[in-house]
């Protein structure tokens, strides 16, 4: 059995409203009937009132309580099914989806490879410029400690995997220095959401040295306490990461197009 689900086999009661019937907002007429248990359901799990592994009532006592028919609500399930918001299992019922999951299913089946290299660069360049500013403010002697010790190796040296280990380091370790637990949080999940393109920006040489001067800037900034120039110089390494990234991604897709030389 699987314990992670926490055993919750019933709605909790924080999720009452889950039975309420519909109806009474003004805003409801505008709307199909599916589209507001949609939109409930939706609320319910962003929120936290219905979490990973909740399983939901079953169709008929849930179109019951809700006062509506089990067409309609059907078609709500098909619609969050398809978002990759719930699970439907024939005698499993229906349960609630953990969002990494949720977000790698959603990555996979909308995302080509260049769709991926956007999303990427687009959801780096939100968080880390300012973890690199308020890690320039926060950051205690131990946080500077262990940021010069990922950048002591001779770079030169380094395979692309040892390349990337440091760098999804150095970069998790400047969001703890940032000393706000909720961003670190968004940044380790980032962070494992985009190793795989990340891994691109490794793989020559140069690139990795590149990447190397570009940390190194960084914790120069965050030693001095300089957030704004922190945060620049976070900016410039996002940039030379896409940079580097889209010539590794391009490279070898003409690699792939001339059936692979050397
Ligand atoms: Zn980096």
């Amino acid at each position: 059995m699987n314990s992670s689900a926490r055993g919750r086999d019933a709605v909790p009661a924080s999720a009452a409203e889950l039975l309420a019937p519909l109806g009474g907002s003004p805003l409801y007429r505008s709307r199909s009937v599916s589209t507001e248990i949609t939109a409930r359901l939706e609320k319910m799990i962003a929120v936290g009132e219905l979490r990973a592994g909740d399983r939901l009532p079953s169709e008929r006592d849930l179109a019951n309580s809700l006062g509506v028919a089990r067409a309609t609500l059907r078609e709500a399930m098909h619609e969050l099914e398809a978002k990759n918001l719930i699970e439907r299992r024939p005698g499993r019922g229906t349960t609630v989806l953990p969002a990494p999951d949720r977000v790698e299913a959603l990555y996979h089946r909308f995302s080509d490879e260049e769709h991926q290299l956007r999303d990427v660069a687009e959801l780096r360049e939100t968080i880390e410029p300012r973890l690199a500013a308020l890690a320039a403010a926060r950051a205690t002697p131990a946080n500077l400690v262990e940021l010069e010790e990922v950048l002591r190796g001779p770079v030169s040296d380094l395979t692309p995997e040892e390349s990337l280990k440091l760098d999804l380091e150095f970069h998790t370790l400047v969001a703890a220095a940032a000393q706000n637990p909720l961003m670190s949080a968004i940044n380790t999940l980032a962070c494992s959401w985009t190793s795989a393109t990340r891994v691109m920006s490794h793989a020559s040489r140069y690139a990795r040295e590149v990447s190397y001067l570009g940390h190194r800037a960084i914790l120069i900034a965050i030693a001095a306490g300089d957030a704004d120039e922190a945060r620049d110089a976070m900016i410039r390494h996002l940039n030379d990461v896409q940079e580097l990234t889209r010539a590794s991604y391009e490279g070898s897709r003409s690699a792939g197009a001339q059936k692979g030389d050397a």
